[in-house]
């Protein structure tokens, strides 16, 4: 671990720091999970449209089994894993279903970030996971019904018996850099005044550097040094079911041509200038908020860590 890693890790992003148990041998046997996910045992996280019920405290509302009933869930029922000790399972209300008495819905991001460190974590894992089921219900290979298996961590196809896996998208998020300035972009669609660090998904036959120094050129039109790009700190980010990967990318050409399709613009920041807009007293620029690892390679970059 070298002093980044120790920097990084003390302070893990929203939805970072899985902390279950996923029990990998307990998933090979599904007499044993099915015992368990239809026993009293353990909390249910219960979501409506990939948003957590909460208390009115911002919590998550934890469910008993026995509560379940009556609540109108979706088909699916996932094993998420065990939190020092006691299981947690997961499941989705049905569209339209009534919301239970006692409970508060927040816009997920704003939920998430009222969650503690390891509830948000479980709710990222419950999100991405029941919406790559809710869009997996048929075999892509034979177009047949597809059924639930290990608890969800896969679906299998009675018909070719091909097995599907939950899949993570990998994005690539740069913070390129060019001596004491660094690029920043933003987004018609965004609210004003809000830059941030570029990004795209990786695409298939890549690697990293090589992602990360396409989508540079392909938006903003610099160079990257590709031997100089290094990995920062990753980020879960489950909307539906990314991996944002956060990197730094200094750069061998800085002239800039913005492809405008993808940008609204983008240009160089002096390190004053990110400063002034992480603290809030930039008079017409803004970083995005804490939730966004954009904003946490901007931190250590004005800090000197990265
Ligand atoms: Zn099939």
């Amino acid at each position: 671990m070298n002093d980044r890693a120790l920097l990084t890790g003390q302070r893990p992003m929203v939805f970072a720091g899985a902390p279950l148990d996923r029990g990998e041998v307990l998933r090979r046997d599904e007499d044993r999970l099915a015992a368990l996910i239809g026993g009293d045992e353990g909390w249910w996280l219960i979501l409506r449209d990939g948003e957590p019920l909460l208390q009115p405290d911002g919590a998550v509302f934890w469910f008993r089994r026995s509560e379940l009933d009556g609540l109108g869930l979706g088909p699916e029922r996932i094993f998420l894993g065990h939190y020092k000790g006691t299981p947690c399972f997961a499941a989705q209300l049905a569209k339209d279903s009534p919301l239970p008495d006692g409970v508060e819905m927040l816009d997920a991001r704003r939920a998430a970030m009222g969650l503690s460190p390891d509830e948000a974590a479980i709710y990222g894992q419950a999100r991405s996971l029941l919406a790559w089921h809710g869009r997996h219900g048929f075999c892509a290979g034979c177009g047949t019904a597809t059924q639930i298996r290990s608890g969800g961590a896969r679906r299998v196809c009675p018909a070719c018996h091909s097995e599907h896996y939950p899949r993570v998208d990998p994005v690539v998020i740069m913070l390129a850099v060019n001596g004491e300035e660094c690029l920043l972009g933003r987004q018609a669609a965004w609210p004003p005044a809000m830059w941030s660090a570029l990004a795209g998904f990786v695409e298939p036959a890549e690697t990293l550097e090589e992602a990360c120094a396409r989508e540079l050129k392909e938006e903003a039109g610099v160079t990257a040094d590709m031997h100089a790009i290094r990995y920062v700190m990753g980020q879960p980010w489950p909307f539906p079911g990314s991996l944002m990967i956060g990197l730094v990318a200094p750069v061998s050409d800085a002239a800039i041509t913005v492809d405008t399709h993808e940008l609204e613009t983008a240009r160089w920041f002096h390190r004053d200038e990110v400063r002034a807009m992480l603290d809030g007293t930039h008079p017409d620029a803004a970083m995005p908020p804490s939730i966004a690892i954009a904003r946490r390679l901007a931190e250590l970059w004005v800090d000197g860590a990265i």
